[in-house]
């Protein structure tokens, strides 16, 4: 069965409210609708509502960049799961390298935040990747493969459907420096099969597997055309609609 493509934004901490609103009114004015590929945002918590209800009257989906491991209570500063939910998000990002590295995240806790996401209703899109040193010593497949045996091991069978992974290579995030289709192709299709290891052949060939790092509208058809890329997760060309709808054209 072919897998459903996601192409999601990844706005970080960027965005005032009126830029906020004048991207999201680009994508829905440009946007030409393909009905296999889901198009996403993820602008940053304080501009959830607002970004949830400029989309209210179109497809594209609403998605958060992190959220707490905990649903509820008292644990301030952090953000519910629920809450997110509750302001129209289908997705939310976990485990973004930028989180890992700033919060000291663990392949446990991303897991326990994917997990609570799920439980919230939301689809978990977990990041996973190598940093430099780990590529260039060739122990990147022994990284990924930890960063994804925490999370099966952590979200019970009946929810690994509602689980999106996505590499993203340390060194190419925000560098301008992409991977090459073939070498994202080779560490997809090593995660599928570490998938298929700890989860069956069923839940590794249901799960969509974005890639991220420096993706543009001039790498997006080249990457998005290899067997196990199902979509990509784009930062910094994700702020400009043109560029975005272009991407989102691409696949
Ligand atoms: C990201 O932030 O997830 C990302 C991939 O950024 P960029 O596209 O700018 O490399």
């Amino acid at each position: 069965m072919a897998r459903k493509k996601i192409i999601a934004g990844n706005w970080k901490m960027n965005l005032l409210p009126k830029e906020a609103w004048e991207l999201v009114d680009g994508l829905k004015e440009g946007l030409v609708i393909k009905p296999l590929v889901e198009m996403v945002v993820l602008p940053q918590t304080g501009l959830l509502s607002l970004v949830g209800e400029l989309l209210q009257d179109s497809v594209i989906s609403l998605g958060a960049q992190t959220s707490s491991k905990y649903r509820n209570g008292a644990h301030t500063g952090d953000g519910s799961p629920d809450l997110l939910r509750a302001l129209g998000c289908r997705y939310a990002l976990s485990g973004h390298s930028e989180r890992r590295q700033d919060h000291g995240e663990s392949d446990l806790e991303v897991a326990e935040q994917a997990l609570s996401q799920i439980a919230a209703g939301l689809k978990s899109i977990v990041c996973v990747g190598e940093s430099l040193s780990e590529r260039e010593a060739g122990s990147y497949k022994e990284k990924i493969a930890a960063q994804v045996k925490a999370l099966y091991s952590t979200v019970p069978k009946e929810l690994m459907g509602e689980l999106v992974l996505a590499y993203e290579p340390i060194w190419a995030i925000g560098t301008g420096k992409t991977a090459s289709p073939e070498q994202a192709e080779e560490v997809h299709s090593f995660i599928r099969s570490q998938i298929a290891a700890l989860a069956g052949e069923a839940v590794a060939n249901l799960t969509p597997l974005l890639y991220g790092g420096s993706a543009k509208a001039d790498n997006a058809a080249s990457l998005m055309g290899k067997p196990n890329i199902d979509g990509l997760l784009v930062g910094g060309a994700s702020l400009k609609s043109d560029e975005f709808l272009k991407i989102y054209q691409a696949s």
